[in-house]
């Protein structure tokens, strides 16, 4: 189905078709003729899927009518006002209305926290139809009287799930109080809980419902494994799996902030250029980084939640959970970010035995099982020289947890051959040999082990492979 074929206007299919976009989403064939409807709509869609242009695309359509070039701010009130949870989100939602309706007279804004604030006044002062803003800074400008909300005809509620997760339903009530209630009202969420549908109940009517994908589902073409490993080895591992898997773009996602810089500086260490962003940097540091990340100038970055929505970023290959996320949905929107638009994507998280219960629940939430990696199963290459000092005693296979989920136990992990078995996970073209049990000792090593991979999975032999690390407090929830 082409784009015309949805009774969008000469002048955006213009600009979409200097996206290169040939056809439309799923979601926006689904929510395009929808909205220029006038219904209300609560739409079920996973990051990736082209929700943004599915609402902004209608939106500068219901627009057009009031487009012009006067200089009175009278002649631009707010017409149109997207929330999002994030910061980075709120940029990019609203590049995509720049791209979307560069051929058109609509004034545009973007505003949110952790910036001066004073241009924004003056942005909005001037007037503009479409807002686009995180709840806790419009709500600032309003009381400043900046702007008035009295004339805006369509609200959108962007990552809904999200809001709630970021506790910001009182600043989101505030805002909605302030709205004509003839207006037309779009809820999108990634993931649909309870909360989510009572909010939706008390701000939509009659709402059309969208769901263009499965529930809570995540991207079929996103290769999601397990890899089961002690947090004490988790760092030694990461580097070694990105240099040997040559992974040339990842973003890493850590629970902390603390965590996010030590993991950074450590990957540094390693010569892997790598950034971190999370809540306690300012917005100048983590735009700097986003952008250094997406032009290739980094090769990696590492980020709390607070890049999980939103982030735009073409054709990330991979995604890698450093920890698991303790709450299942933020799983579904951290690998959202590769896979992205129809695009194949790999998705490794590092999974200590704590993390065992999230990995279940996020099975139960996306119905779908992710691949633990078996020693069973474990690959060594032909020729794995071992040096007497590497080998370790036998470790007792764990019959505590489930073969699918139990962890390498550290004879199997002498260096080069979890990369050899990583490297055949991975599909690439290595002489390989299957092992029918983990093997007991390792051949004569001639060689001097690997500085990355040597160290890495070496555990005292009374190790239980049982970390007992708490995880840290400062979870990075902030935003706006
Ligand atoms: P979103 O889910 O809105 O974050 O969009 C994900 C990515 O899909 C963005 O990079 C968009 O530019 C891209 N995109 C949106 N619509 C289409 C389309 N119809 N065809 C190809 N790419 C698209």
């Amino acid at each position: 189905m082409p784009f015309a074929a949805l009774g969008l206007a000469q002048t955006l299919l213009t600009a979409i078709s200097d996206q290169g976009y040939t056809e439309p989403t799923d979601i926006q064939k689904q929510v395009i003729p929808v909205i220029l409807s006038g219904h209300d709509v609560t739409a079920c869609a996973q990051t990736g899927t082209g929700k943004t242009a599915g609402f902004a695309l209608p939106i500068l359509q219901k627009m057009l009518p009031h487009a012009n070039t006067s200089a009175s701010p009278a002649r631009h009130p707010v017409r149109a006002l997207v929330l999002t949870p994030t910061r980075e989100l709120a940029a990019q939602v609203y590049q995509s209305f720049l791209l979307y309706g560069k051929n058109i007279p609509l004034r545009c804004a973007v505003v949110y926290g952790g910036v001066n604030i004073a241009p924004q006044q003056q942005i909005l002062k001037a007037g503009v139809e479409i807002l686009v803003a995180t709840p806790g800074r419009l709500i600032d400008l309003v009381e400043q009287k900046n702007v008035r909300l009295s004339q805006v005809q369509v609200l959108v509620l962007d990552e809904a799930d999200r809001m709630l997760d970021m506790g910001f339903i009182p600043d989101i009530k505030r805002i909605l109080g302030l709205l004509p209630p003839n207006r037309q009202s779009l809820l999108f969420s990634a993931t649909f809980n309870d909360e989510v549908t009572k909010l939706s109940n008390s701000f939509l009517q009659q709402p059309k419902r969208i769901e263009a994908s499965n529930r809570n589902a995540t991207a079929e073409l996103i290769e999601q494994t397990a890899w089961l490993i002690d947090t004490e080895h988790k760092q030694s591992f990461l580097v070694s799996l990105i240099n040997k898997l040559n992974l040339q773009q990842v973003l890493i996602f850590t629970r902390t902030r603390q965590g996010t810089n030590q993991l950074a500086t450590r990957l540094n260490r390693a010569r892997l250029n790598t950034q971190a962003i999370h809540g306690d940097k300012t917005q100048q540091a983590r735009m700097e980084a986003l952008d250094q990340f997406k032009n290739g100038q980094s090769r990696i970055l590492v980020a709390t939640d607070i890049a999980a929505r939103g982030l735009d970023i073409q054709e990330l290959p991979c995604v890698i959970n450093f920890e698991l996320p303790n709450s299942a949905e933020d799983y579904v929107h951290r690998i959202g970010r590769t896979g992205r638009a129809g695009a194949s994507g790999l998705a490794i998280s590092l999974v200590c035995p704590e993390e065992l219960k999230l990995l279940e629940d996020i099975e139960k939430l996306i119905k779908r099982k992710i691949e633990r990696q078996d020693p069973e199963k474990f690959l060594v290459p032909e020729t794995i020289p071992a040096s007497k000092k590497d080998v370790q005693p036998p470790v007792e296979q764990k019959k505590a947890h489930s073969p699918s989920n139990r962890f390498i136990p550290s004879t199997v992990f002498q260096g080069e051959t979890e990369i050899a078995w990583l490297l055949q996970s991975s599909r690439l073209n290595l002489k390989t040999k299957t092992l029918q049990s983990a093997p007991s000792t390792l051949p004569p090593r001639t060689t001097t082990k690997q500085p990355e991979t040597a160290a890495l999975f070496r555990k005292p032999a009374h190790s239980k492979h049982v970390s007992t690390q708490k995880p840290e407090k400062n979870t990075d929830k902030i935003d706006s």
